[in-house]
């Protein structure tokens, strides 16, 4: 099963995009019954990078040139993943599913893919040259590459615009965790985020406490800048490293190098009481050996969250079309699997998701939320959300690029494809997010987030059981086995439609 096609609007049968913003639309009477609505988390994103990663599938521009910016863009990465349910398994592929950073995944697989010309190491605004993790001679430690201060701040209007029509679908709701992400967020200024954070809290009551993430990406003078999204009110940075291997590095097209990497992290652990790495595996020639070196080189920084994706060949990336040589074949990928899952226990972290591992108390709570089938509002450049009412359950697509978003949201139409979820697709959906968690969910949430009886999934409940791939569901939870999570895409298959 695919998701159901999201209508665009204009086009024959489309919502119009202001009913979009019409509570009452969908507050009128359903097929649903959902006892209460879930968790409610929100997702900005932002759409740029200093350009675009040839395995890279998200929503992601490369950023228009800035007049303040020199001719040769200095060395800085982007990050992926972090804010989405991710990758992970094996199998047949399953339908993709949108994400909310507008790109897509498989269920139960890893991701991307890549190569490209690098950029020279580094070169500051001044054309001078500095050590990584520190600001040339002179230079402002906010001052690197970034987006052009006019167009960063449309964007951020448009955002708030945004958010403003969007308020009457989630009115007095609480918002339990936020995600910036992109993209790559980290181009905004601290003050930007400060902003941006502000004009959130002002119209959203954020839970005390509530996680605050930013996807930030290795490249120079961290110190400052990640203290200052420290200080705007980030609680957790999630970065982008991808890999430690500069030859890898290279060809997956990243604008970093490991030195920045390491730079990066240290920052980051010294700013940060939380933080994520992103890496990824299965890279083009990389045997169990580098893929070690890899880990070790993670480790070292004691991440108290480490999300590893398989690398995958996405439709419409440059990999699609001109693979890189040398990708491991299953059974490699398999066996480096095996390998993360081992080191990374080894050092604290438990695999609490497909792609996941992190010590006690630091999971991702805005991740949590997705894989539990919680609600999340989407804002900015073709982020996509999910919304639930009492009788029904709306997803959501913001306008992909961003000149179209911004003069949408500020003329009060973000959204443009929307559409509510059919009553046989919704177990699918819900088990595709909850599966993909180690120890599952409460088997009580089924009902109370899709809305639909425990008959529903009755019969695909016994035959997963039945295969050995999900544990008896009279234990209240909903949990794969050690089989079924090893053959993931397997068991989430069992909740299609038929
Ligand atoms: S930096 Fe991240 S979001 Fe940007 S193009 Fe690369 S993988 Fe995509």
């Amino acid at each position: 099963m695919s998701l159901p096609p999201l209508r665009a609007v204009g086009a024959p049968g489309a919502q119009p995009s202001g009913v979009a913003h019409d509570v009452a639309h969908f507050l009128r009477p359903g097929t649903l019954r959902l006892a209460a609505l879930p968790p409610l988390s929100l997702y900005l994103h932002v759409p740029w990078c200093l350009r675009k990663c040839p395995y890279c599938d998200f929503n992601s521009h490369a950023v228009p040139a800035a007049p303040r910016l020199p001719a040769v863009a200095t060395p800085q990465g982007g990050s992926h993943r972090a804010g989405e349910p991710g990758p992970g398994a094996t199998a047949p592929r399953l339908p993709a599913v949108a994400t909310p950073q507008g790109g897509s995944h498989r269920a139960g697989e890893p991701g991307p893919g890549a190569t490209a010309p690098r950029l020279p190491a580094v070169a500051t605004p001044q054309g001078g040259s500095h050590r990584a993790g520190e600001p040339g001679p002179g230079a402002d430690p906010f001052d690197r590459p970034s987006l052009d201060t006019g167009m960063a701040s449309r964007y951020l209007d448009a955002l708030l615009a945004d958010l403003e029509a969007s308020l009457p679908l989630v009115w007095g709701r609480p918002v339990v965790s936020v995600f910036i992400g992109g993209g790559t967020p980290s181009l905004l200024h601290p003050d930007q985020v400060a902003r941006l954070l502000s004009d959130l809290r002002a119209r959203l009551p954020l839970v005390p406490g509530a996680e605050v993430t930013l996807e930030a990406n290795p490249g120079s003078f961290e110190r400052q800048r990640f203290r200052g999204y420290r200080a705007a009110g980030v609680t957790r940075l999630s970065v982008g490293v991808q890999s430690f291997d500069d030859a890898q590095l290279a060809v997956l097209g990243r604008v970093h190098d490991a030195a920045q990497a390491h730079a990066a992290l240290a920052e980051a652990a010294a700013a940060f009481d939380t933080f994520n790495i992103d890496l990824m595996y299965a890279l083009p020639g990389q045997d169990e050996a580098a893929l070690a070196r890899d880990l070790d080189a993670a480790l070292s920084h004691r991440p108290p969250h480490l999300s590893v994706y398989h690398l995958t060949l996405e439709p419409n990336t440059v990999f699609a079309t001109r693979p890189p040589p040398g990708l491991p074949d299953d059974e490699a990928a398999s066996d480096m699997l095996d390998l993360i899952c081992a080191r990374t226990a080894a050092a604290g972290l438990s695999r609490y998701e497909v792609s996941a591992f992190a010590r006690d108390g630091h999971r991702c709570a805005h991740n949590l939320n997705y894989w539990q089938f919680g609600d999340y509002l989407g804002i900015g450049a073709g982020a996509h959300g999910k919304l639930s009412f009492p009788e029904r359950v709306l997803r959501q697509v913001r306008w992909r690029e961003p000149a179209a978003y911004m003069e949408n949201a500020l003329a009060g139409r973000a959204v443009s494809n929307q559409h509510e979820v059919a009553r046989k697709d919704l177990p699918f959906e819900f088990m595709l997010n909850a599966l993909r968690l180690r120890e599952g969910v409460p088997a009580a949430w089924f009902g109370e987030r899709t809305g639909l009886p425990p008959s529903a999934i009755a019969a695909a409940l016994q035959r997963a059981e039945q295969r050995g791939l999900l544990e008896p569901a009279a234990g209240g939870q909903l949990r794969a086995t050690a089989r079924g999570f090893d053959f993931l895409s397997d068991l989430q298959a069992l909740f299609l439609p038929g």
